[in-house]
């Protein structure tokens, strides 16, 4: 089975976020198992930069009218995972990231890049022979890769089926309906049925209304979205694709985040060596400017500053915290009011709270390795991974009932195999108690090490999550080698 994913960023080239975790980790998994997978990503500078085995570039001309589109095959360095960049200077040559100008805020011409990279996907599933290389299934990621599907389907005849994975229903790719023909999307497309959001287009809305399949990444957050509270406008139209959408729980690249392994961390542990997880605490507190004390409890946080992560709940049980002698460890950027805040209250209380801004990928390996407890009190969670790593770290997570959360986390005061601390209400007040039961078991350290134990044994490999994608590729490839417009029809 041949599958083209198409997305926006991939560890270990660029990551913003889960997003680049799961295009770096899931296609390894799927070769695992026998499936040929090539991953289609716009070569930005960073991307070739690091690419390894670059051949020679091909044209695909010039589909939307913004410049010349060519392709590249590569590989991933390290996982030798086949790339095929999608290249155009103008459009990616930026240096700052995949999505934001230097001002912060996103590119203007953000539509475009995005839908150059699903016009290549496209391009590339017709023009497979040309390529040498024919998909049976396109695999398009967030709003990003949402055009590709669209496109397919809208062109009708022959084509490969096309899945659309939602990894954060948060950002919808809404852009002004002025820009359709820029995008290369007939008037046609403009409708309730199609792209049109609130008199928008959104490119989400093109992934979800014109996949075959859509998946979602956490069984309980593919419920989720099909109410009013999480659904983002978009709940009527996923509800009425409830047949053709699943939750798949995301794995966790075992390799890079293992603690009998990491070479991020000071000190490497496992279940069996616990006690060695108190050098990663003194080095935490130490690079954090916390005062090195073993017995303080020490919670962390490694996220987005934003309020889905709850990050003002955060804020919300700082006092909980200070009061009971604990401390806390953040690393993470965002929104510039929760930054302010947190560095204040890291100046106000430097024996208690200290903050590193910023994006980190070695101090986030620390950060799981040296806490105690790491929150993630999130409003909304696909599926979210730190409380995974969190979990292989022996290092329970405190988490909100939502989505992935609610599916990896067990919660340890009802249960005697649980794995963390789960609260309901997203409020100061229950985060609060989830806070305060986690200090009392810790200084229970008998329980406490029991319950790290039973964390640090849950499986997250991706092998069980890529036997999910897989059974969803073969209801496409199975029965329905021919569809024309989104419809199966009989060869
Ligand atoms: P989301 O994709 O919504 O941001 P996830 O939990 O799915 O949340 O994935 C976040 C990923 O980004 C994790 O790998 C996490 O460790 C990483 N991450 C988030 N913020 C930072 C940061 N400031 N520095 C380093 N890694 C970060």
């Amino acid at each position: 089975m041949k599958v083209l994913f198409a997305v926006s960023e991939m560890f270990p080239f660029v990551k913003t976020g889960g997003l680049g975790d799961v295009a770096g980790a899931l296609p390894v998994a799927l070769q695992n198992l026998g499936v040929d997978v090539r991953v289609l990503i716009p070569a930005y500078s960073e991307v070739l930069d690091k690419v390894v085995d670059l051949a020679p570039w091909v044209s695909l001309g010039d589909p939307l009218g913004a410049g010349e589109i060519r392709v590249a095959l590569g590989r991933v360095p390290g996982s030798g995972v086949p790339v095929w960049l999608v290249g155009s200077p103008a459009l990616y040559e930026r240096k700052t990231g995949p999505y934001l100008g230097p001002d912060g805020k996103d590119w203007p011409d953000n539509h475009v890049r995005f839908a150059a990279l699903s016009r290549a996907a496209a391009i590339i599933c017709d023009a497979g022979t040309v390529l040498g290389w024919q998909a049976d299934i396109l695999h398009s990621h967030d709003w990003q890769g949402g055009l590709g599907p669209a496109y397919l389907a809208l062109r009708g005849g022959r084509r490969p089926g096309t899945v659309h994975t939602i990894h954060n229903m948060a950002f919808a790719g809404i852009f002004p309906a002025t820009e359709l023909g820029a995008v290369g999307l007939p008037l046609e497309a403009f409708s309730i049925n199609g792209v049109e959001y609130h008199e928008k287009l959104s490119f989400l809305k093109a992934g979800i209304r014109y996949a075959d399949r859509l998946t979602t990444v956490s069984p309980t957050h593919a419920r989720e979205i099909m109410s009013k509270e999480f659904g983002f406008g978009f709940e009527g139209v996923l509800a009425s694709r409830e047949g053709h959408l699943k939750g798949i729980l995301n794995g966790i690249d075992g390799d890079i985040w293992n603690p009998r392994t990491d070479a991020l961390i000071e000190q490497t542990y496992d279940a069996r060596n616990l006690g060695k997880k108190a050098l990663n605490k003194a080095a935490l507190q130490k690079t954090f400017g916390l005062p090195i004390n073993p017995k303080a409890p020490l919670f962390g946080v490694v996220s987005r500053f934003t309020i889905q992560k709850g990050i003002d709940l955060v804020l919300e049980t700082l006092p909980r915290i200070i009061e009971q002698g604990g401390q806390l460890a953040v690393l993470g950027s965002g929104d510039a009011e929760l930054e302010d805040k947190l560095t204040k209250a890291a100046k106000d209380f430097p024996a208690h709270v200290a903050v590193r801004v910023g994006y980190d990928e070695p101090l986030s390996h620390l950060v799981q390795a040296g806490c105690d407890g790491f929150l993630v009190p999130s409003r909304f969670e696909p599926c979210g991974l730190t409380q995974m790593y969190a979990l292989r770290y022996g290092t329970p997570p405190i988490v909100r009932r939502t989505g992935g959360l609610a599916d990896s986390v067990i919660d340890v005061s009802n249960v005697a195999d649980g794995t963390g601390f789960v609260f309901e209400a997203a409020k100061g007040t229950e985060l609060n108690r989830a806070v305060t039961n986690a200090i009392k078991l810790y200084r229970r350290p008998g329980e406490w090490r029991a319950l790290q134990r039973r964390a640090m044994k849950q499986d997250f490999s991706w092998e069980k999550s890529a036997r999910d994608y897989i059974s969803v590729y073969s209801e496409l490839t199975d029965s329905a080698p021919i569809r024309a417009r989104g419809r199966r029809t009989k060869r």
